[in-house]
């Protein structure tokens, strides 16, 4: 393991952090060598710790920390939207259309840009990769390479200032305050060679702007203008409006999902699950599992989860055009569940109160028990001495088979000899434990001495294990009850 800091030069200075996402790699032979290749085994903290961040912005220098071009598309295509919605009417072909359009070019997104290339979560023929080249395209969220860097930051670095749209810095941040501002810190590290060496991607990111044009605006009105007419209608609503709402359904995965919602896998970071993020992501809103499973080419595991993306990659498959869909092994997910099962009950068992521990409480004698069976009502039962003062009234069987026992071992009686009591009579009578009979373990049962209340315990793995029998027999001391 080494120790050392990176060298200075990858040491971030203002001045490099923009432009903000392009990878710098390293060739070596002709080949684009995995930019995380030389990072120190203290990368992460090194960097969090020594990175230098870009100024504060304030009233004088807002203007030069802006990300106009950013800001432009992100504003000027929403006003186009809604001029359009004021003075345009809405043909019902044109808001059919735009609706198909939007959930094309999301799926180009979502089932290219994010479960293809940012996680290789499944091979895609040609045919299948220029199509969501093309459909991602006419997202317009940057090309394939830049979006995949940024996105594996995310998931490595995830809610630390490596990672590009930290949940840690708000809502309204991570949702579109990052592409508005120039990013304070440098993203971490993330290797995309393998997107350098894919044909699509290379195409992709060399004829992006003719392809942003074209999918983006060009198309969507075409087909609207050359098939029932309406070209302005095409231009507002299936280009405009649904480019709008494509943003920010994307937006949504990094804002909503690391906020609303539960964590059913694991809750060390931010990603959750909740539905109504699926439904405004074409799925992408069981964020949780995501991040705990991000090679998995589903988001939702159950069957009536929406995931439209899912679907469209099973359909892919079924149809040949996509194969080795990857699946987590369902073993190691239902791991996950269930560890956060048991932290819910784990609270839950804390909010209760149980039977005094065991090395809480004094080893009486037989004779001592007689003896201060004398002075208060005292009662044996499977080893413990319990003294049931305050409830010998609340007795349902009556507060004379209770006071018929003082001073004996009724443990015959209560364990069916005279009533087969229930666990909850187990449970209250533990409650009343005030000491352990020295030898009085002769019954040698761990259902008559441990409540069942406390058969099954969730214990951390540094926790002493449940009391037991077999220590109750091993102090000889004596004293008084408690
Ligand atoms: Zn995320
Ligand atoms: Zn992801």
């Amino acid at each position: 393991m080494s120790s050392t800091a990176p060298s200075p030069q990858n040491t971030t200075r203002p001045e490099t952090i923009t432009p903000p996402l392009t990878p710098k790699p390293a060739v070596k032979d002709g080949k684009e060598e995995p930019a995380d290749i030389n990072i120190p085994d203290n990368y992460v903290s090194w960097t969090l710790k020594n990175q230098t961040s870009r100024p504060p912005i304030t009233w004088d220098n807002w203007w030069q920390e802006m990300n106009w071009l950013n800001l432009s598309i992100l504003t000027i295509t929403p006003v186009i939207a809604l001029w359009g919605a004021f003075y345009v009417k809405l043909r019902w072909e044109t808001f059919v259309w735009s609706v198909f359009y939007y959930y094309v070019t999301g799926l180009g997104i979502t089932a290219g840009y994010h479960r293809l290339w940012s996680h290789r979560s499944y091979n895609a023929s040609k045919p299948l990769q220029y199509f969501l080249a093309m459909a991602g395209a006419g997202a317009v969220e940057g090309s394939i390479k830049w979006w995949s860097r940024g996105h594996r930051a995310h998931h490595r670095y995830t809610d630390t200032d490596l990672d590009p749209y930290n949940a840690h810095k708000g809502l309204l941040y991570s949702h579109i305050g990052w592409m508005l501002v120039k990013p304070r810190h440098k993203p971490g590290v993330a290797d995309v060679s393998d997107l350098s060496r894919n044909e699509v991607v290379r195409w992709q990111h060399r004829w992006y702007l003719h392809l942003i044009i074209g999918f983006g605006f060009l198309f969507p009105t075409a087909v609207a203008g050359f098939c029932w007419g309406d070209w302005l209608g095409g231009y507002v609503f299936a280009g405009a409006a649904r480019l709008c709402f494509v943003h920010h359904s994307t937006f949504c995965v990094n804002s909503l999902a690391h906020y609303l919602g539960e964590s059913p896998f694991d809750d060390k970071h931010t990603p959750r699950d909740h539905v109504l993020t699926a439904l405004v992501t074409i799925g992408e809103g069981y964020h949780n599992f995501h991040h705990q499973f991000p090679m998995d080419f589903r988001n939702a595991i159950k069957w009536y989860q929406y995931d439209p993306t899912k679907w469209f990659i099973s359909v892919c498959e079924f149809l040949g055009l996509a194969t080795h869909l990857k699946v987590f092994p369902e073993n190691e997910v239902r791991k996950g569940q269930l560890t956060m099962e048991l932290k819910r009950l784990r609270k839950a068992q804390e909010g209760l109160l149980f039977a005094p521990d065991l090395d809480e409480l004094p080893v009486i004698s037989w004779d001592s028990f007689r003896e201060q069976a004398e002075r208060r009502p005292l009662v044996v039962i499977g080893g413990f001495i319990h003294d049931v003062g305050h409830f010998m009234d609340e007795h349902p069987g009556g507060r004379h088979l209770v006071a018929k026992n003082i001073g004996r071992d009724a443990t015959t009686a209560f364990f069916g000899g005279v009533y087969d009591h229930s666990n909850a009579a187990h449970n209250l009578l533990s409650m009343m434990r005030v000491g352990i009979l020295h030898g009085g373990m002769q019954h040698g049962l761990d259902d008559k001495s441990v409540p069942p209340s406390q058969r099954l315990r969730i214990a951390r793995y540094n926790e002493s294990g449940l009391p037991s029998a077999s220590s109750l027999s091993s102090s000889d001391s004596e004293g008084l009850l408690i």
